[in-house]
């Protein structure tokens, strides 16, 4: 059995110690001892953390590696949807290669595991799910990758999603996808019924992206409460961004809060600054789990996007004013095990025993790496090495 030792490296920028590795998983923690046949890398003093967790982002439509997309789309959600639908054949976008484009990107910045929301519409069908099917097989030895099987264009306004999500489900997407109950489907109660429905059925966890702002995100968060706790679905159910958690009413907020958490529901965040959104510290304060994401990277809705989630730990911080050592920690935590709790990653950490999928990270303390955005100089998949400063060790098309 091959042992890899990793030495001077210092979990969550604490004291340096060595981590010794066997059969992809952690066995040692502290002064190790070196036999002949142990393969030794040098940690030189860097910050050891579990791998990120990219828990939402959108694989199958990046635009990434592809020529610069010149975006002049709408600036309402039906708009960019739309267009979205209408561009993807005309670029020629292939959902596996680019997919694995961005598993790549993700990968060289230290990301372990990916929660995907693929689109499924009556148009494309199950291309985009069939692609990422495909770089899921393909790069299972660098990354863990989640599929949500995501109705974007509407569930019910387009006849025919529903059984295109029931296919993609028993074909092995994990997690059931939603969209704006209200303004989307313009039918709250009947998409919840479909999307619970197909949970029960599949025995699989929920994801929801909740755009509606204020009053209307409020009233679609309690139908979700509600269905929740009737199904008895307490930690399987993620709402994300929950834009409505921003809403200008403390106390209100408050008790949305307080019934999430006792609902058992957790939050998705990516910390935007053009909307309102969840209250990182307050959110987790109210004991509810919060994970965050890049959401879509440079696709046809917006070109920002890097899949780092270093730097996603800045854009909560800066978001919800994070400006205390210990609250950039807790940004970091988000970003880490707040994810891998909403994936239900099992051997997730830095215990004996958990995986060892890890990322180095250059820095003074752990605040100070994430301000300054350093270097990842090794990560780690399975005790494998697959990215070295900052770059992946595998390529793509
Ligand atoms: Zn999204």
């Amino acid at each position: 059995m091959e042992t890899t030792i990793v030495k001077n490296v210092r979990p969550w920028g604490g004291a340096a110690i060595d981590v010794t590795i066997a059969a992809g998983r952690i066995t040692g923690l502290g002064p190790a001892t070196v036999w002949n046949d142990a393969k030794v890398i040098d940690g030189a003093g860097a910050i050891l953390l579990p791998g990120f967790v990219e828990a939402h982002t959108h694989l199958d439509k990046t635009l990434y590696g592809m020529a610069w997309h010149p975006n002049n789309v709408g600036s309402t959600l039906v708009e960019k949807i739309t267009n979205e639908r209408d561009s993807k054949s005309r670029l020629g976008l292939d959902p596996a290669r680019q997919s694995a484009r961005q598993v790549a990107l993700s990968v060289a910045h230290g990301t372990t595991h990916i929660r995907s929301h693929v689109d499924i519409d009556t148009e494309h069908g199950l291309k985009g799910v069939l692609g990422v099917m495909e770089t899921r097989e393909k790069y299972a030895d660098v990354i863990d990758l989640e599929i949500v099987a995501f109705p974007q264009s509407g569930m019910l306004i387009r006849q025919g999603t529903k059984e295109l999500m029931d296919e993609a489900l028993a074909l092995g997407a994990e997690v059931v996808g939603g969209l704006d109950p209200c303004s989307m489907d313009l039918d709250p109660k009947n998409h919840l019924d479909v999307v619970f429905g197909l949970a029960e059925k599949h025995g699989k966890p929920i994801d929801i992206h909740l755009h509606e702002l204020g009053e209307l995100g409020a009233f679609s968060m309690r139908l979700i409460i509600d269905r929740t706790r009737a199904h008895a679905m307490s930690g399987k159910v993620t709402v994300s961004h929950a834009f409505c958690l921003g809403h200008n009413d403390y106390l209100a907020v408050g008790r949305l809060l307080e019934q999430l958490a006792e609902a058992g529901i957790a939050i998705m965040t990516t910390g935007p600054a053009g909307y309102p959104c969840p209250p990182l510290i307050r959110t987790l304060d109210a004991g509810i789990t919060v994970c965050s994401g890049s959401d879509g990277i440079r696709d046809c809705w917006s070109p920002y996007g890097n899949a780092d989630m270093l730097e996603r730990a800045i854009f909560l911080g800066m978001r919800n004013d994070l400006d205390r050592d210990a609250d950039l920690r807790r940004a970091v935590e988000v970003v880490t095990t707040g994810g891998a709790t909403v994936m239900g990653i099992e051997g997730y950490g830095l215990g004996i025993g958990d995986v060892a999928d890890l990322v180095l990270i250059e820095g003074e303390t752990l605040a100070e790496a994430v301000v300054s955005r350093r270097n990842r100089p090794l990560v780690m998949k399975r005790g494998k090495v697959v990215a070295r400063d900052d770059a992946a060790l595998f390529a793509t098309e």
